[in-house]
């Protein structure tokens, strides 16, 4: 028999080191379910405060028995074909050179599988596009041209994702930089408000989602930082730091601030503080801190050593629980559970 690239390496190891592969302890702890764990008698989902109809819809899939990975990516494509929400898919917010490029990924708790697409250009749902690399090659991450050619051999159309309003505001952007250069300032009466409501609150949406089988699948999608420099990637596409899923344990999904957990790699602490026994909100909590406890360059920092940014997390355990937690302020993400649909207040590490 022809052994494939995986059991030819995992057999050389067992092989090389005469070990017993997994400790009969170690398996029979991981193989019962995580502590307190009873199969929930509902599906939950959750999302960030952008994902109102992203909820609904996972929601109606889930009950209809759909896999919960495929509830959650078509619960946050409503959110990408939408122009009116620039910070995600169509029409969202472009980078510095006025392209609009987008990272998003994907898990699966049942076989613990992952996809995701990087600084991807031209393709509305990202979304669709890391499942499909999560499902049909034996990589996670495809970025940049690569991942285009990828989704155009899976009949993905490349179209112009610039809609005109995320255009006025790029170009308002650019024209007010500097006083030094031939672009006349205007002031920014138009959009003026979503702006500041942007770099207040963050976009990017994440969905979250666990069955009535207590499995597990979550889903992160964004079109980044607005004006990032381009070819810049964020956390949404990176798993453990945008996203990530334990089916023993939870599942955790962020917006804000994507260096952050790029450098912190925060929404595998976030399931790990979980597994630890903490409560969803207080791993992200327990997160935040961890962020602010790491924050050292001085541009970063308020005057009171706090902070100058926000993230946010939005995490659901194997028990149907979920919480929430940001690094300033608070914050509200969308909960579709037994007694319904609910906007739900999180709290935050520090008032500021
Ligand atoms: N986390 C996203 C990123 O850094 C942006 C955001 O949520 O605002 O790309």
């Amino acid at each position: 028999m022809k052994l494939n690239r995986r059991s030819f390496l995992k057999n050389s190891l067992i092989a090389g080191t005469g070990l017993t592969l997994v400790p009969e302890a170690w398996r029979k702890l991981h193989a019962e379910p995580a502590k307190g764990s009873a199969k929930p008698a509902h599906p939950v989902v959750i999302s960030s405060a952008n994902g109102k109809r992203t909820t609904a819809r996972a929601m109606e899939l889930l009950k209809q028995s759909a896999d919960p990975l495929d509830a959650v990516i078509a619960g946050v494509n409503i959110v990408e074909n939408d122009p009116e929400d620039i910070t995600v898919g169509y029409g969202g917010l472009p980078n510095e050179a006025g392209v609009v490029q987008l990272d998003a990924s994907v898990m699966h708790g049942p076989t613990h599988n992952a996809g995701a697409v990087a600084c991807l250009e031209g393709i509305k749902n990202p979304s669709k596009v890391a499942q499909i690399v999560m499902e049909r090659t034996d990589h996670v991450l495809l970025v940049g041209k690569g991942a285009q050619d990828f989704a155009r051999m899976h009949g993905f159309k490349v179209e112009d994702l610039l809609t005109d309003k995320a255009r006025k505001i790029w170009l308002r952007w650019k024209e007010n930089l500097s006083k030094d250069d031939d672009w006349l300032s205007t002031e920014v009466k138009e959009y003026g408000e979503e702006i500041r409501i942007y770099r207040e609150n963050h976009g990017t949406i994440n969905c979250c989602a666990l069955d009535a089988n207590g499995d597990l699948a979550g889903v992160t999608t964004t079109s980044g930082l607005p004006y990032k420099i381009p070819g810049r990637v964020g956390d949404s596409p990176i798993i453990g730091a945008g996203l990530y899923v334990d089916n023993q344990v939870g599942a955790a999904g962020s917006t804000g601030r994507g260096e952050a957990n790029l450098k912190n790699l925060s929404c595998f602490l976030v399931v790990e503080f979980m597994r630890q026994g903490k409560s969803p909100t207080d791993a992200c909590l327990e997160v935040c801190q961890r962020i602010a406890d790491h924050t050292k360059l001085s541009y970063l920092l308020k005057k009171e050593g706090l902070p100058n940014f926000n993230v946010k997390f939005y995490a659901v355990n194997k028990k149907g629980e979920y919480g929430g937690g940001a690094i300033l302020n608070g914050g509200k993400m969308w909960v579709y559970d037994a007694t319904g649909q609910h906007l739900v207040d999180f709290p935050g590490l520090f008032k500021v």
